[in-house]
């Protein structure tokens, strides 16, 4: 089945899932995320956050219950459709030795310059992009090298906003940033969550105001979920 355009509400019923069948990992996890809400997931490490995220971008099928994204079981859709309308950003940014534009694009010609240069001017990188040397041809090193971790940082979201995806899920990094950089990804972030649904495995407290609903995990168990403000 094909999933609709747009912002997508997200369903989960009763999930129960295990690597192995026999140890779940996530356990009767339910919850409704209407479309162009922000949830923020927090969870001490190894309590499921992550493994949730896979079983959203169907790496791993649940053993029990259902996800349902934009009313349409995922079980139902095609892998390829479904990774193109979620946009995955986690902390290690993948960039790979080619020009900025196919970095940004996956080859995919049909976006234009123009497009690129407005997406890279509302996240911040206006001047980062003057400052190379042949502009979007630039060829960047592999794994980011000669990038700051803000700009690769930034260059993630850059090519998450292109593809345009309905639902995001990012998984933050908890290291420090000099508060100059923490300033433009956060506005980033903003940028990147308007109109979208989003699901953030926080590490920061700014992330934490920023979700409209929370989800509390602990051992793979639903432990608080509601509206942030009733938390
Ligand atoms: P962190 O905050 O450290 O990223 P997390 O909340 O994201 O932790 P998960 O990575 O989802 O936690 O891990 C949940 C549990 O599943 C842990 O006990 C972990 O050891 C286990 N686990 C994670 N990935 C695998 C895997 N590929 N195979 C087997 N067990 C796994």
């Amino acid at each position: 089945a094909e999933l609709p355009a747009g912002a997508l509400a997200l369903e989960i019923n009763d999930i129960t899932f295990g690597y192995n069948a026999d140890e779940p990992v996530l356990q009767n996890l339910s919850l409704q995320l209407a479309a162009g809400r922000v949830l923020g997931i927090l969870g001490r490490t190894g309590s499921g956050k992550t493994t949730l995220a896979r079983l959203l971008l169907r790496l791993y099928d649940v053993q029990q219950g259902e996800i349902l994204l934009g009313g349409v079981p995922l079980r139902q859709t095609r892998l390829r459709g479904l990774r193109q309308h979620i946009g995955m950003v986690t902390q290690d940014v993948q960039l790979f030795h080619a020009s900025v534009r196919d970095n940004l694009t996956y080859f995919d010609r049909a976006i234009d310059d123009t497009h690129i240069l407005k997406v890279l001017t509302e996240l911040g990188l206006a001047s980062w992009y003057q400052s190379l040397p042949a502009g979007l041809d630039t060829i960047l090193g592999s794994d980011g090298e000669g990038l700051s971790a803000g700009e690769a940082q930034l260059l993630a979201f850059s090519r998450v906003f292109l593809s345009n995806p309905g639902l995001i899920i990012m998984d933050e990094a908890s290291s420090r940033l000099d508060p100059a950089t923490e300033q433009l990804i956060e506005k980033a972030v903003d940028t990147l969550l308007h109109e979208r649904t989003g699901i953030i495995i926080a590490h920061r407290l700014s992330t934490i105001q920023r979700a409209d609903d929370i989800l509390i995990i602990e051992d793979g168990h639903l432990l608080e979920y509601g509206p942030r403000a009733q938390l």
